[in-house]
């Protein structure tokens, strides 16, 4: 472990733009020392953020909220410029799931997070108080991946925040600037300094906050990286959330809206470059409607415009870079090897730059093919066809992810049927990923695609560690369970249970006569 964190110490990153090459800044990674020093600090904060209390903790993040609102083209611009995706997706699906995930805390984390009181049913502790008391975990760590550089921390981190904890963002390598401008935000709308902390670099600066004195992680990412921070987790029994990748399945059943259904698995395919945890990343469409749905997939794709996203007309940005798009290829070119058809796309595009690829439809694919197997994090939108309702079932699930899934159908009954049938920790009834932005709903997957939860009531709870508090009401009295027993004790706790769970009325009454002995017992 030693070792491990010590490469940290004099690494530099660079902010490029995916889209042009252009190194927007260069930054140092934060060393073990100072990410552990920023830890300290945040743990010395948080009392004090803590003793501020719910109500003036929601009214810091009304302010965060306003200011974002005012920034949101600034922030917007932000993240185009670090990840490459068009501005109109920076707007909807971060600033606005930003927005909207504030709204949702300013007007149910008090709700969600006051005491909660704990009815006993069991007659032996009738005369006791229960409680159920959320307090914070202390210091929250977060490490965020690249794709959705602002809404996927900044989401968490209120969560966090809201709740009483300070927060330690360690963001992907590939995005430090946007995090900077989410810390920048937030303290100008009140968060104390030490109690929302960015600590920039790459792995091994995650490493680090992973073994600093946090009290819980969430981390967003990759399978592969997902299993490493559980196992350093496990070490120190670190309590983590991880939210990891996905194969999302698109399940167009033959009474589905062709023309809508094809609309949403070009949008759900290529929205941010298909590089979109919940991307549709394998379609399976109703024999019948195969063809047609290929055909309208193929001609909306082909309108699709792939440029720079600071162009106010791009709908397709580029991949984020050189690994991703290599890895994205390999499974194209994989897929093509087998004998899939290719509809549209299928090649790079350097004319646009380094790292765009055209958004590529093909069909055919079958699951000995990577594309169907892999995360493929890219533009491409692969289709198979299925013969009934069992098939694509059957094809959903045959995969090591569960994040989420769409079954398409006219008929919402026959959809929820299918949805309960489907492995996944979402599934949507003619709609794909727009779950994301429903503040709401709990995000997370089942399988491989992590545990825990982001998001809604689930996820602030996830940012709360649960105390259970029990008064007695009856202080001068010692409980009849206690010493001595005596020769008779066991009789007349057999005739309790009889009071309370015999099968016959009878018995119950005879356990009452039994039972009422334990009152007169005499006790130490
Ligand atoms: P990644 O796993 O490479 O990196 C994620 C983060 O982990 C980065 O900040 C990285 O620096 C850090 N990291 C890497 N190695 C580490 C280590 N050993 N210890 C601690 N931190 C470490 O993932 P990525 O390429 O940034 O993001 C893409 C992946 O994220 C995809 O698999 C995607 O599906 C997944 N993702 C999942 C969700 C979800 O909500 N389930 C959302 C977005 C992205």
């Amino acid at each position: 472990m030693a070792t491990d964190l010590q490469v940290v110490a004099v690494r530099r990153i660079s902010s490029v733009n995916p889209a042009t090459g252009e190194v927007l800044r260069e930054l140092e990674s934060a060393s073990v020392s100072e990410v552990q020093a920023a830890v300290a600090r945040a743990e010395a904060a948080q009392t004090a953020w803590c003793d501020l209390g719910i109500s003036k903790r929601i009214a810091v993040l009304r302010e965060f909220q306003c200011r974002l609102h005012e920034k949101k083209i600034e922030i917007a611009e932000a993240i185009t410029r670090e990840a490459g995706k068009p501005v109109a997706e920076a707007l909807t699906t971060e600033v606005l799931v930003v927005l909207d995930a504030a709204r949702f805390l300013i007007d149910n984390a008090y709700r969600l997070l006051r005491d909660e009181p704990l009815p006993h049913g069991n007659l032996v502790t009738k005369l006791k108080r229960g409680l159920l008391v959320r307090e914070p975990h202390g210091v929250v760590g977060i490490i965020s991946p690249w794709n959705y550089p602002f809404s996927i921390p900044a989401t968490e981190a209120l969560a966090a925040l809201v709740a009483g904890n300070a927060v330690v963002l360690k963001p992907s390598e590939f995005t430090s600037l946007v995090a900077l401008d989410l810390e920048s935000l937030l303290h100008a709308a009140g968060v104390p300094g030490n109690v929302f902390q960015v600590v920039v670099g790459d792995g091994a600066t995650g490493a680090a906050l992973i073994h600093s004195h946090i009290n819980k992680l969430v981390f967003t990412g990759s399978v592969g990286t997902g299993k490493r921070i559980a196992a350093a987790a496990a070490e120190r029994l670190l309590p983590v959330v991880l939210e990891l990748g996905g194969k999302d399945p698109m399940l167009v059943l033959d009474d589905a809206d062709v023309d809508v259904a094809s609309s949403a698995a070009v949008w759900g395919a290529f929205v941010n470059a298909g590089q979109t945890c919940l991307s549709v990343e394998r379609c399976y469409v109703h024999r019948s409607l195969y063809e047609p749905f290929l055909e309208a997939c193929t001609e909306k794709t082909k309108k699709l415009i792939v440029t720079h996203g600071l162009d106010h007309n791009a709908e397709v940005g580029p991949l984020i870079h050189q690994r991703q798009l290599t890895i994205f290829e390999e499974h194209v070119e994989d897929a093509k090897a087998r004998g899939s058809r290719v509809l549209a796309g299928g090649s790079r595009y350097p004319e646009m730059g380094a790292n765009f690829y055209h958004p590529t439809v093909l069909a055919d694919v079958t699951h000995e093919m990577r594309i169907m197997r892999e995360e493929t994090f890219g533009p491409v939108l692969p289709v198979a066809a299925f013969e009934d309702d069992d098939e694509a079932v059957k094809l959903a699930n045959d995969s090591e992810f569960g994040l989420a899934a769409s079954v398409w159908t006219r008929d919402r009954a026959r959809g929820e049927r299918m949805a309960r049938r489907i492995q996944a920790g979402t599934v949507m009834v003619n709609d794909v990923v727009s779950c994301f932005g429903i503040s709401e709903a709990p995000h997370g997957g089942m399988k491989s695609s992590g545990m825990g939860r982001t998001h809604g009531r689930f996820g602030l709870e996830e940012m709360v560690r649960l105390k259970y508090m029990d008064t007695d009401l009856m202080p001068g009295m010692k409980k009849v369970w206690w010493y001595e027993y005596g020769s008779n004790f066991a009789r007349q706790m057999e005739g309790f249970l009889d009071m309370q769970f015999a099968r016959r009325l009878g018995e119950r009454l005879r356990g009452t006569l039994r039972a009422a002995g334990v009152l007169k017992r005499k006790q130490l």
